[in-house]
């Protein structure tokens, strides 16, 4: 529907239903009608910057028609009065909307803006939704604040105009935060992940064993573990044959209070060229053996359950990582059958000066690539994958 017939429509719509309650002033409606209240200055924006790009508009005042019939005919509907925000700007302007949405814009003065002074009109209500929208999907804010730069004009850019990213960074921070904040299900963290885990039992492979994708929650240590019934089923067809790499960063999640560690085990695209597939992640306040130990067995605990208790948790035949010792540390642990650090690199230098035993062959193990030490040449701790070197 066209922006200005949703706006006299909805315009009609308040008109009908606040007959009986008739607020005196914007103040006596609901935080939430205050915010529909605004929206006749989005659309009006909209409009506004196809004919002057260069101006932020502060409106004055604004007045609606009294009839609560609306036609398609020349009569008057709203007007709107503005003044440029720009300290040495005289750009005025006048706009009449008319009942068969037409939309006429008088402007009045001179367009002076001052080389290094910025400006941008408030974001709100729907404006302010539709971000959230990109940050609820996971974009970071600086991430969405470099795509509005995008967005900005040649106009915009030149007369200091930041409509479209708002006055500072600070603004799509604050849009952002509010935007998780609506994720929350309820103010105590452990209620709010609680009820999101039961949501995503019935929307994520309900049918499944293992359905949704949250599956472990502890608060204190933070922890929580995340896979679905998808990534247990693609662990289970392709991990024995395809390399698998695991990795933990610090810079994802943005927590004043203490830095929270994002881990994640990825399998290889299974097409050339193509995106990784994770597998399984967590989300941890420590970062250790015991966190990556704890993790795995989680994961193969949900594996079992699907795929039976008797059957071996497939090994990959190589694990990669960066040079984190944990990383070693637990892979080893978890998929060597308890097999220590000493005597795991004891193996692989036998292996690799080939005086290995039939039992160090024997052993169904996986083998870990530890990319720093790759690129330095400093150990042999890196390159055995079951008795071959490479
Ligand atoms: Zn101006």
């Amino acid at each position: 529907m066209d922006k200005l017939k949703k706006l006299q429509k909805n315009n009609l719509q308040k008109k009908s239903s606040s007959k009986n309650k008739t607020p005196q002033t914007v103040d006596d409606l609901n935080p939430e009608e205050r915010k529909r209240n605004l929206e006749w200055t989005l659309i009006l924006d909209s409009y506004i910057e196809n004919s002057n790009d260069y101006c932020v508009f502060l409106y004055e005042r604004h007045h609606f028609t009294n009839r609560t019939a609306i036609n398609n005919t020349n009569k008057f509907f709203m007007s709107a009065d503005a003044h440029c925000k720009f300290k040495l700007c005289t750009c005025r302007l006048h706009a009449i909307l008319y009942e068969n949405s037409r939309l006429k814009i008088n402007y009045f003065g001179k367009i002076v803006h001052e080389i290094g002074e910025v400006h941008a009109r408030p974001m709100r209500g729907s404006r302010r939704e539709e971000l959230q929208k990109f940050t609820m999907l996971g974009a970071t804010p600086a991430a969405l604040y470099l795509q509005q730069l995008k967005l900005m004009s040649t106009a915009n850019k030149e007369a200091g105009n930041r409509n479209v990213v708002g006055s500072s960074r600070s603004v799509i921070r604050k849009i952002s935060s509010e935007g998780n904040v609506k994720l929350r299900r309820d103010d105590d963290l452990e209620k709010s992940l609680r009820q999101l885990k039961s949501e995503q039992t019935e929307k994520l492979f309900p049918g499944e064993q293992i359905p949704g994708y949250l599956q472990e929650i502890s608060i204190d240590p933070l922890r929580l573990i995340c896979f679905t019934a998808g990534g247990i089923a693609a662990y289970h067809k392709f991990a024995s044959t395809i390399p698998l790499s695991w990795d933990a960063t610090g810079g994802i999640i943005v927590n004043r209070k203490k830095r929270i560690f994002y881990y994640e085990l990825t399998m290889s695209s299974l097409d050339k060229g193509g995106s990784s597939l994770p597998i399984a992640v967590m989300l941890s306040a420590s970062h250790g053996t015991m966190d990556i130990i704890h993790w795995m067995n989680c994961f193969i605990e949900k594996y079992k359950q699907v795929y039976g208790y008797t059957n071996p948790f497939p090994k990959p035949p190589v694990i990669h990582s960066d040079r984190a010792l944990v990383f070693l540390l637990a892979g080893i642990q978890v998929f060597n059958g308890d097999e220590t650090m000493d005597r795991y690199i004891e193996r692989c230098w036998r292996i690799i000066q080939r005086v290995a035993t039939k039992r160090d062959l024997e052993i169904n193990s996986c083998s870990f690539v530890s990319w720093s030490f790759y690129e330095k040449r400093q150990s042999f701790i890196w390159h055995v994958v079951d008795g071959i070197t490479c």
